[in-house]
């Protein structure tokens, strides 16, 4: 079945063989085990979670860096492929503006580079549309001939999202965009992304481990533990009432703007376990408060009607954590 969905996962799986030595077999590690969703154009789907829970894996698969183990990518409604195809349709900007772009080239070069590689266009063509982008993204037309190192961080990450824009791809991967920006730049960085949303129509796959940004930009959540999706839903009913403990608990530890609101903050103990040896059962049943004999022996299936959740004891409305 047909789906307005520009970008569609499909059980998405990489797992990794870790080796053990020469005689031994390897260990596997699944940094990604079964990812469902849909993107359409215009939207935002937030993927959050703390490092190692598979959203960075997720990013790599979705502009194919790598490849799944299993499961399927599909780019309207086709099987994606690598290629000149999938890299139009699929840009991706870095965390890091800094170490993203070449500095021995300048702006006009470095916006331009895409279009050299991809498209037939004239020098006069790529210059025009590489100003334009400019323009687009609050940078003027002088920038066109300085090097990375005279900009500000903010500004980089203005040059990093319009390279990925040149090529008018429908779907952009957002991998922790603002998390190395000021908080006073953060927000104009997202000012700029979503007024881009809104002209282009771009889908974004928004990688973050700060709710407090997602719940700016975002329109779906999917919170992600252990390469595991744990609650998938629509932003505003994930933010309202979340129903996994580990999203209340990645909630709880977001900053408020409002000073009037008092927040019970959930401290998590233990650490995130590892990836090699994840724990039987639920996987979060070692940092859990309300883990039972249940969540150590059976993995709770993802499921819901709006919002999915993996959890064999969701969260009911206003629910507090009995310990913090
Ligand atoms: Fe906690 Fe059990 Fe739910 Fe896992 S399944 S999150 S351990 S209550």
């Amino acid at each position: 079945m047909t789906s307005n969905a520009v970008l569609e996962g499909r059980a998405l799986a990489k797992f990794y063989p870790v080796s053990n030595g020469p005689f031994r077999a390897a260990d596997i590690v699944k940094a990604l085990n079964g990812a469902d969703f849909e993107l359409e154009p215009g939207k935002t789907l937030a993927v959050v979670g703390e490092s190692g829970c598979g959203k960075s894996t997720l990013a790599r698969l979705v502009t194919m860096i790598e490849e799944p183990t299993t499961g399927q990518l599909l780019i309207d409604n086709e099987p994606a492929v690598p290629g000149a195809k999938t890299r139009k349709a699929v840009q991706i900007v870095f965390q890091d503006p800094y170490g993203s772009l070449n500095p021995r080239h300048k702006i006009g070069t470095i916006l331009e580079e895409p279009l050299l590689l991809n498209t037939d266009d004239s020098p006069a063509t790529r210059r025009a549309k590489a100003e334009a982008m400019m323009a687009r993204v609050g940078l003027r037309p002088e920038h066109y001939d300085r090097y990375p190192h005279m900009f500000s961080g903010g500004q980089r990450q203005r040059i990093a999202i319009a390279r990925a824009l040149m090529l008018q791809p429908r779907v952009l991967v957002l991998d922790e965009p603002v998390s190395a920006l000021d908080l006073s730049i953060q927000a104009q960085v997202l000012n700029i992304l979503m007024d881009l949303q809104e002209e282009f129509g771009l889908a974004y796959l928004f990688i973050s481990h700060d709710l407090s940004v997602v719940r700016h930009i975002a329109d779906e959540v999917m919170v992600m533990y252990l390469g595991k999706v744990v609650e998938h839903g629509a932003a505003a009913d994930v933010f309202a009432q979340p129903r996994h403990p580990y999203t209340l608990a990645l909630l709880s530890a977001t900053p408020i703007a409002d000073p009037t609101h008092h927040k019970h903050r959930i401290m998590l103990t233990g650490e995130l376990p590892s990836p090699l040896n994840p724990p039987p059962g639920c996987p979060f049943h070692p940092r859990c408060w309300k883990a039972q004999a249940v969540c150590k022996e059976e993995i709770p299936p993802l499921e819901g009607d709006n919002v999915k959740v993996a959890c064999h004891f969701p969260l009911e409305p206003g629910e507090k954590p009995v310990t913090t």
